[in-house]
């Protein structure tokens, strides 16, 4: 029996829970014997209790809930190649020859360093004696399939990351929860959202809110001349009759000359210069908790299927893959093409070719 692990590794996104639980059912539906890595690549290095053959009961429950009940973790030992050593061990030891990674684009670029160097490493542990020249033949591949767990939706050649769409949802509400107190007072609020380097939970929260300005990264405002056009946009806002502001700030937002554009400065520019009674909100990681979306739910679910089949029709010559969506349909292409593609965007903000930038982001989500 051809025998896959399935792991979530990076930052903990909702949804994930319900890709755990479709890989394990689909293989075991196609044949295949599923195991469980628990928290990340560092259950990957111990070995152990940290890796579970698996049967359909133990995933039960798992649709539904929110966070990763496998558990994830970042793990500086899995960078060093010493380590990763180690993880084949692990792997050549329970005879698993496919690897499933729920995670972010660092999560699937390790991996498929793991899969770079699997050759090497097998013919160091097989002239150590630590395996057999038997294991050596069978585990003589790895085969490696992503899906994209981050509530950022900032991998290129996807429309959508597991967990995007429940953080999105999160924020409108908590927004949402914000207007109404705005209101009583007259308030601006200034509210950061998540998404590290990328805008995109910013730039729709922004859309599904009405929010009055925004700051994302791959639109950065001219360092000097930004809070004279944001103060008059907020003026028109309240001329025509709007009691509330609402500006909305990626934490990855930057100006022109990439320094920072933090709350604090907005809500000092606001102040003086418009006198607004203005309050900052951070709000943090109640955007990755909760319940996932059905979104995020079926989105998940169509993948693991589709990363089981994936590690099915593999052959030695395949490359490594990348789970995705695009208008729709479930897509299936090489994983380096999706991380060269999601490594140009920020590349291209570092050179200051925003337009560049917002170009090659539009792969993901600015049309
Ligand atoms: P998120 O988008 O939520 O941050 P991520 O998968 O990008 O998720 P990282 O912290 O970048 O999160 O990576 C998670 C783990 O993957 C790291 O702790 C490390 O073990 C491994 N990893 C990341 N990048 C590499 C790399 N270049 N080489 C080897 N391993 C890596």
């Amino acid at each position: 029996k051809l025998k896959v692990a399935v792991m979530t590794s990076g930052g903990d996104s909702q949804g994930m829970n319900a890709g755990v639980r479709s890989v394990v059912r689909v293989a075991l539906s196609r044949g295949l014997e599923p195991y469980l890595i628990y928290e990340g690549y560092k259950g990957l290095l111990c070995g152990g209790e940290m890796i579970k053959k698996v049967e359909w009961d133990d995933v039960s429950g798992f649709l539904t809930s929110g966070g990763t009940f496998i558990k994830t973790a970042r793990c500086q030992e899995f960078r060093e190649i010493e380590g990763r050593r180690k993880a084949v061990l692990n792997l050549v030891r329970l005879g698993i020859t496919s690897l499933i990674i729920i995670g972010g684009d660092g999560s699937l670029t390790g991996a498929d360093m793991l899969r770079a160097e699997w050759k090497e490493h097998i013919n160091t542990l097989k002239e150590t004696g630590s395996i057999t020249e038997a294991q050596a033949i069978y585990n003589k591949n790895l085969m490696i399939v992503g899906m994209v767990g981050s509530i950022d939706n900032d991998l290129a050649s996807t429309d959508m990351t597991i967990g995007a769409s429940s953080a999105l949802a999160r924020i409108c509400e908590s927004v949402d929860a914000l207007q109404s107190t705005a209101t009583s007072h007259s308030r601006a609020f200034v509210v950061e959202v998540m998404g590290r380097h990328c805008g995109w939970l910013a730039l729709n929260a922004a859309i599904c809110t009405g929010a009055d300005y925004l700051f994302i990264p791959e639109d950065p405002p001219t360092t000097n001349e930004w809070q004279k056009k944001m103060c008059s946009s907020l003026e028109n806002s309240r001329s025509v009759g709007k009691n509330t502001s609402l500006i909305l700030v990626a934490e990855g937002a930057i100006d022109s000359n990439l320094n920072p554009i933090r709350c604090e400065d907005v809500k000092g520019v606001i102040e003086k210069h418009l006198g607004y009674d203005t309050r900052v909100t951070i709000l943090g990681h109640v955007q990755r908790g909760g319940k996932p979306t059905f979104y995020d739910r079926y989105l998940a679910t169509l993948q693991g299927a589709e990363a089981v089949e994936a590690v099915i029709q593999a052959t030695p010559e395949s490359p490594s893959l990348v789970i995705g969506i695009l208008e729709n349909k479930i897509t299936t292409q090489p994983l380096q093409d999706a991380i060269k593609l999601t490594t140009q965007v920020a590349d291209e903000i570092q050179r200051k070719n925003f337009s560049m930038a917002l170009k090659l982001r539009a792969t993901t989500f600015i049309n």
